[in-house]
């Protein structure tokens, strides 16, 4: 499976996390160190993309996935990542889960005398004839349907105050993926319930035959990982998002239980520590942030936040690059990349029939103009030695 990609380099932009859309201030600035448009990508490179700090673009950046310049950024987005084999769920989201039940199945279902998630969390959606409610919860490819349209504007307006959404930009933004689904090696039959693929999904949350929520997932071979979760704001009082990360947690354990090979974990995007309303996901543990220098994983609750309260900027695997220093005055990092590795890294100079031929990447006329050598050198950098050697890249 070739992984084809098109570089895009260095930028910076207005800091969302800290400021209101629209606002524009020098000292706010989220800096990306690079970006890649994906045009076919297969699930084991997107995993060791994320791995490496990357991740699919939130709604207003142009490239398909971008890795943010986490010591020049105002709020430094760091990976997050959940084992969820040893998740311990605290008795808050355990009651959320039991709450939830109820209120499907009503009163008279017997209660589950043990808490287990993977079972639990799946007992409202027995369709039973005395229940209150009827819950459906569907895992499917990710598609555009007007009804999930017509709930992601309702969300956007009445969360987010952002009415300006069309078909094309909920597809461009939630829909559209370069991830070309592959087999999930099981072991085991009992996969009924379990997508038969990695790829990108979207799980539908169904009460009464009406569409109440929507989360947009990529299952990578060892993750789930959290895209988007978007909710009828009527259901606000049911923590539909809390609920859903649970799903998910659960979701990663089933295909890990049922033969898929991988430790299983799930992804919840970005943890950024100067966004109060974003460290909630410091609830769910045991989690694990990756270090910005050598992608090695900290324990987030004893490692990583007493380093986050004292820096902006924290370094978990050499304390002593941490720094308080104003983002915009970081030096920029040297960047050399060996020749030897640039001989390996194939670019693409004509696709025809099927048939893609390349070239060395110094060898492409692209590689004369300073402006694309610098985006092609951060993005080499930004994949690292393995995984640039693996992509090829598609010069425009
Ligand atoms: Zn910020």
């Amino acid at each position: 499976m070739l992984t084809l990609v098109s570089p895009a380099g260095p930028s910076n932009s207005t800091c969302g996390y800290c400021s209101p859309p629209g606002v524009r201030s020098a000292e706010k600035t989220f800096a990306q160190k690079c970006g890649l448009v994906g045009l076919q990508m297969s699930v084991t490179v997107y995993k060791q993309l994320i791995d490496r700090g990357f991740r699919r673009s939130g709604k207003f950046r142009r490239t398909w996935c971008y890795l943010p310049n986490l010591p020049k950024s105002c709020c430094p987005l760091y990976t997050i990542r959940l084992d969820v084999s040893e998740f311990k769920l605290s008795k808050s989201k355990r009651k959320l889960v039991n709450r939830w039940n109820k209120f499907i199945l009503g009163g008279k279902q017997p209660t589950e005398k043990e808490f287990v998630l993977t079972t639990t969390i799946h007992a409202a959606e027995n369709d039973s004839q005395s229940s209150d409610h009827k819950f459906e919860v569907i895992l499917e490819p990710a598609s555009y349907s007007d009804d999930k349209f017509k709930l992601f504007c309702k969300y956007q307006e009445i969360i987010h105050h952002d009415p300006k959404n069309t078909p094309s930009s909920f597809r461009r933004f939630l829909v559209e993926t370069p991830l070309r689904p592959s087999p999930i090696p099981y072991t085991t039959t009992q996969t009924s319930h379990l997508p038969e693929k990695y790829g990108s999904y979207h799980q539908l949350y169904k009460c009464d035959g009406v569409l109440i929520a929507v989360a947009v997932l990529d299952i990578l071979p060892g993750c789930v990982s959290s895209v988007y979760f978007f909710y009828d704001p009527d259901w606000d009082k049911h923590s539909l998002g809390k609920l859903s990360a649970l799903r998910e947690a659960a979701l990663a354990a089933e295909i890990h239980a049922a033969g898929a090979p991988e430790q299983p974990y799930l992804y919840m995007g970005y943890y950024v520590h100067s966004c109060v309303k974003m460290r909630y996901k410091a609830d769910y543990l045991p989690s694990y942030l990756a270090d910005p220098d050598t992608f090695e994983w900290f324990p987030i609750d004893s490692v990583c936040i007493p380093l986050l309260e004292k820096y902006r900027y924290a370094c978990f695997s050499d304390p002593a690059k941490s720094t308080n220093e104003d983002p915009r005055q970081v030096a920029a990092e040297e960047r050399q990349i060996p020749p030897e590795l640039l001989s390996e890294v194939n670019a693409v100079t004509s696709i025809e029939k099927g048939v893609v031929r390349v070239v060395p990447v110094t060898k492409h006329p692209i590689w004369e103009e300073e402006e694309d050598r610098l985006a092609l050198t951060a993005c080499i950098a930004g994949m690292g030695n393995e995984l640039a050697k693996e992509v090829i890249l598609y010069l425009e």
